[in-house]
């Protein structure tokens, strides 16, 4: 458990809160006050089923135990970043294939083990209405959110649009060449068969990268002399490029923001990401592609704003 310095922000009455982000490979927790920092960050590996809901309550345990007494009574709510079909009013996973989980309570087990209140989101929302936010609430946006998965929402005149079926940008299914291989869903060539973060080193791994190469930062940093790696990152970006031209297509964007761990490649994501839609662009007008400074944090602030936010003690 790695634990901060106290910036003088955190050192005032603020309220805190106990946020999760619930993702692929990992389960990340932590404490987070004002100005979107954390006193405590902590992660376990993710299982599936219902042992992951018994993960969350312990690292949250563990979050709390590490917290002065002070600090404990000023945390007064926990968020969730869920994947999947989330029913927000209860809390419930209506469905979450990764996990193995459907119609699951979610919210009401944690609130018993951790005798404060829980407020579940669904961890797009939850990313990209934080990357949204830090990035100045721009009226017209199309936020990606990239990671594990690769999921994006579109605001209209300042409002996310979740759609008649909720599942609105789900970017990583749109498929982007139909003689692609395989994608989770079922389908062939989705953008996250190319572009998500396990995918690409599973990518890299088939294709005879070196094994000891466990991350998507190690693999970006190696694309200056590592073939394999400089492919993989490669077509990673021209699925985000047809991704986004789409998106522009469709939508004609004032801006697409870019969040989530990948995103932390910076200029080597966003350069070469540039160039490809220019490339493929066609008629299709080019949205101005911009980063978040969020990156890999995203769900987790996103998480501690939508617990601070419903009970009341927001900033
Ligand atoms: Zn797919």
């Amino acid at each position: 458990m790695s634990q901060a310095p106290h910036p003088p922000e955190l050192a005032a009455d603020r309220a805190l809160a106990l946020a999760f982000d619930v993702g692929g490979t990992s389960v990340r927790g932590a404490v987070v006050g004002a100005g979107d920092v954390s006193l405590a960050e902590s992660r376990v590996a993710t299982r599936t089923g219902p042992a992951v809901l018994d993960d969350i309550a312990q690292l949250g345990e563990e979050l709390l135990a590490h917290l002065s007494v002070a600090a404990r009574t000023r945390v007064t709510g926990v968020g969730v970043a869920f994947p999947g079909l989330v029913d927000t009013e209860s809390g419930t996973s209506l469905k979450a294939v990764n996990l193995g989980l459907v119609d699951t309570p979610v919210a009401a087990p944690l609130a018993e083990r951790l005798r404060l209140p829980v407020s579940v989101s669904h961890d797009t929302a939850a990313a990209a209405g934080a990357i949204w936010v830090d990035a100045g609430s721009p009226s017209s946006a199309f936020v990606a959110v990239l990671g594990t998965g690769v999921a994006g929402m579109t605001y209209v005149e300042g409002k996310p649009i979740v759609g008649a079926s909720g599942q609105a940008g789900e970017l990583g299914h749109l498929v982007v060449d139909p003689a692609g291989s395989a994608c989770s869903c079922g389908l062939r060539g989705c953008v996250e068969s190319r572009a998500g973060a396990r995918r690409m080193l599973e990518r890299y791994a088939a294709w005879g990268g070196d094994p000891r190469i466990t991350g998507v930062a190690e693999l970006v940093a190696r694309t200056d002399h590592d073939p394999v790696a400089a492919q993989v990152w490669s077509e990673a970006i021209t699925a985000l490029a047809d991704g986004f031209l789409a998106v522009g297509a469709l939508l004609a964007p004032g801006q697409i923001i870019l969040g989530g761990g990948v995103a932390e490649a910076r200029g080597r994501l966003l350069e070469p990401l540039r160039d490809r839609m220019r490339e493929r662009a066609g008629v299709t007008a080019v949205p101005p592609v911009r980063l978040s400074s969020l990156g890999a944090r995203a769900g987790l602030v996103g998480a501690a704003r939508l617990a601070l936010a419903s009970t009341g003690t927001g900033a």
